[in-house]
């Protein structure tokens, strides 16, 4: 296999990722007078702003999903590579990907974020992140199936555990999939499951810190505690979760909370590369530039 793409006289530019950033210089370069090389895993942009609409069942993939080759259509010199970005050899200018080699004169790693578990191996096998359209279209499949379940099952504690929804993480995330989820509680269940009763379904926002959107206001946060409860969510503040066992979410404190719905969006980590500049990496696998 090889990616090829011919060199010609100018001067080449190889953008790895596709997402907000990437997208955004590959358009950018156009009528630059460099050759454009754009690799991404997927041939699809995402918007990831709203994905909790997509993990909420609000609305279909393919309104925030675009094809590279139809957004870079009229673009010359353009080249478009559905392919992992794997190694870097910076000496030789080498990125080594899934298809092969590629020489550069510029390289650009616009690699994104994934979700960062802090090391909990339980929670990552089973809670639900929700950083990609696949990642969203498996939570809300999880969660349909759940309140198909709930109504089917042959406990009340079974379906408590189908109905309850645990989101861990009080970031901008956290706080938009809780509100979609209240809306759809009160807005959707009740007609389309009329024999379901939808109070039975429990939202818990758990957030260890002591206020929801800590990178914003205290005012937002405030208000978006208090315009959560109004919405019937449980905020639980100052709360740590601790593991995920047998169903049940953990809590430092001793508690646990019922549920097969545990969506985790409380962590970021850079996406990791091979071996790229590990000697140069931050906290959370962050490239320290200067
Ligand atoms: C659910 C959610 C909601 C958000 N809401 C907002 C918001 O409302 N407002 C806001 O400003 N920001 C928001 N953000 C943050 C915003 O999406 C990011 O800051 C932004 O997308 C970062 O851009 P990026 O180009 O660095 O990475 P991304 O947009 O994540 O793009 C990374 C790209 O790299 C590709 N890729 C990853 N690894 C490889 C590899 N090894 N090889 C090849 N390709 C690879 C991926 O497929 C992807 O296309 C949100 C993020 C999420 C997850």
């Amino acid at each position: 296999m090889s990616i090829n793409i011919q060199r010609n006289q100018k001067k080449r530019v190889v953008i790895v990722g596709g997402g907000l950033g990437g997208l955004r210089l590959a358009e950018d370069l156009y009528g630059s007078g460099m050759q454009v090389v754009l690799i991404d895993k997927n041939n699809f942009h995402q918007f990831p702003p709203l994905i909790y609409q997509i993990a909420s069942a609000g609305i279909d993939p393919s309104s925030i999903s675009f094809p590279f080759r139809q957004i870079f259509r009229k673009q010359k010199d353009f080249y478009f590579r559905m392919a992992e970005a794997r190694m870097v050899d910076v000496e030789k200018k080498i990125l080594q990907t899934s298809i092969g080699k590629i020489d550069y004169d510029y390289l650009v790693l616009a690699a994104g974020a994934t979700t960062n578990f802090f090391g909990n191996k339980n929670i990552e096998e089973w809670a639900m992140p929700m950083k990609t359209v696949p990642e969203a279209m498996g939570l809300r499949n999880a969660l349909l199936s759940n309140l198909e379940r709930a109504l089917t099952c042959a406990t009340e504690e079974e379906r408590q555990e189908l109905l309850n929804v645990v989101i861990v993480g009080g970031g901008a995330t956290g706080v938009e999939i809780a509100g979609a989820l209240s809306e759809m509680k009160r807005y959707v269940i009740p007609y389309d499951y009329p024999d379901m009763d939808s109070t039975l379904m429990h939202i818990y926002l758990i957030e260890a810190g002591d206020r929801l959107l800590s990178a914003m206001s205290p005012e937002s946060s405030e208000h978006v505690e208090k315009y959560l409860r109004s919405m019937g969510v449980n905020v639980l503040l100052g709360k740590m979760v601790t593991d995920y066992v047998d169903h049940r979410v953990m809590l430092k404190d001793g508690s646990s909370i019922a549920t097969r719905t545990f969506i985790w969006v409380s962590g970021v980590a850079a996406q990791p590369i091979g071996n790229l500049d590990r000697k140069h990496l931050g906290r959370g696998g962050r490239i320290i530039v200067d």
